[in-house]
């Protein structure tokens, strides 16, 4: 098979050899449990302390606010199934969106079950909420709003420090999925008026099974794990030394290359979107144009059925999606195309690719091209497509 063309790092990214490098030592040479008394622990405590001021520099956090769990799932669910349990006796109603990730939505569908009301509030067009929408759908007993930073799935980046105003002035809490964001956007959680954010490292070229939960010193959730005294007792289990440092490690690379890699990044992006709106037609390029992940491109092409774009894409050895990794599998389109006015029919023929650092502008040419080809053949043998050129002609 010829090399392989990743352009799925929405779902995961390749773990960065430094990274790799850097946790080696904690599998093989020190394995020690950070929390205990004798010196051969002491480095692996070290290290995750380091891990923990590396993380919260990173978004102006103080270092006891970072808790480190298993990833941004883990994260998302402690923020709200938190703050339900912390604060019902204040109220029982959560704000958040239609184009959450499951994490997210599943979370509050299960909250929903047990007597909690929920506001799913709606998006544009190109997936952007609308804060008016969502400063009327504060009410006295709203506890919690959970909006994400950046779509997984079409790349919109929502207006996070003006949700962070809204929910100041309102007083009530503002958590943010920022699993897509955090390693690839800058993020300061004063400046945003962020109270707790949920990150993972899979999605930054680090580890997976990894991640980390802020939340304020102000914000007093209780404990999510319940067990041992680690990450303040609020998060038991014998910490994942090698994943925290292997995490710190890449997001601190992240941060040093940022925006000479996103401008990188975006350039490939924007030329692949331009080859293929250009030179396939009707299809259409889902999500922001402007404020969008440097490395989101998200499609719809008429009359195709994007399981059979994946497949015959996958045979040219291009990794891609058509939604998020959870959902495919199974034939629903997208609740985030759905959300942003998009047909049945037409969400069903999407396609999501997402590049890294590492995606070059040969690669990008070579997926037009394949695409375009895929696309025609596709079209060929759909009768619906063969109607609607005849009826147009
Ligand atoms: C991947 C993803 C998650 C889940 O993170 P895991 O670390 O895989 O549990 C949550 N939210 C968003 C937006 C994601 O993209």
């Amino acid at each position: 098979m010829e090399k392989l063309i990743y352009l799925d790092n929405a779902a995961t990214t390749a773990l960065k050899p430094e990274v790799f490098e850097a946790m080696k030592p904690y599998f093989l040479e020190n394995y020690s449990n950070p929390n205990s008394i004798y010196t051969f622990a002491q480095q692996s405590k070290k290290a995750v302390d380091e891990a923990r001021e590396t993380i919260a520099g990173l978004i102006g956090a103080k270092t006891n606010e970072i808790y480190f769990t298993a990833g941004g799932s883990e994260s998302d669910n402690w923020a709200i199934k938190g703050c339900a349990e912390a604060f019902a006796s204040k109220g029982k109603h959560i704000i958040t969106t239609k184009i959450e990730h499951h994490a997210v939505l599943h979370t509050c569908e299960y909250l929903e079950k047990k007597g909690y009301e929920v506001t799913y509030l709606d998006v544009d067009e190109t997936g952007m909420i609308r804060l008016e929408q969502l400063e009327r759908a504060i009410r006295p007993d709203t506890i919690l709003i959970s909006i994400m930073f950046a779509n997984n799935e079409i790349g919109t980046i929502e207006p996070i420090r003006e949700i962070g105003a809204i929910a100041k002035k309102h007083g009530v809490l503002f958590h943010t999925d920022a699993v897509q964001a955090f390693g690839h956007v800058p993020i300061r959680v004063d400046e945003l008026n962020i109270d707790m954010l949920s990150a993972s490292a899979h999605k930054f070229h680090g580890p997976k099974g990894i991640g980390f939960f802020y939340m304020r010193n102000s914000v007093k959730l209780g404990a999510y794990v319940h067990g041992g005294a680690q990450e303040r007792a609020r998060r038991a289990g014998t910490s994942n030394v090698p994943g925290i440092v292997g995490m710190a490690k890449a997001a601190q690379l992240a941060a040093e290359n940022m925006e000479e890699n996103n401008k990188k990044i975006a350039a490939v992006r924007d030329h692949l979107i331009e080859r293929v709106l250009a030179e396939i037609p009707f299809s259409r390029l889902n999500g922001h144009r402007e404020y969008r992940l440097p490395n989101n491109a998200n499609f719809c092409f008429r009359f195709i059925e994007g399981e059979s774009l994946l497949i015959l894409l996958d045979q040219k050895g291009i990794c891609a999606s058509s939604g998020s990794a959870c959902t495919s599998g199974s034939l629903d389109p997208s609740h985030v195309l759905l959300a942003i006015g998009l047909p049945h029919e037409i969400a069903h023929g999407s396609l999501r690719l997402t590049l890294s650092e590492e995606t070059t502008i040969e690669e990008a040419d070579m997926v037009a091209d394949s695409l375009k080809a895929i696309v025609e053949r596709l079209r060929s043998m759909s009768p619906l497509y063969e109607d609607f050129i005849k009826n147009q002609s």
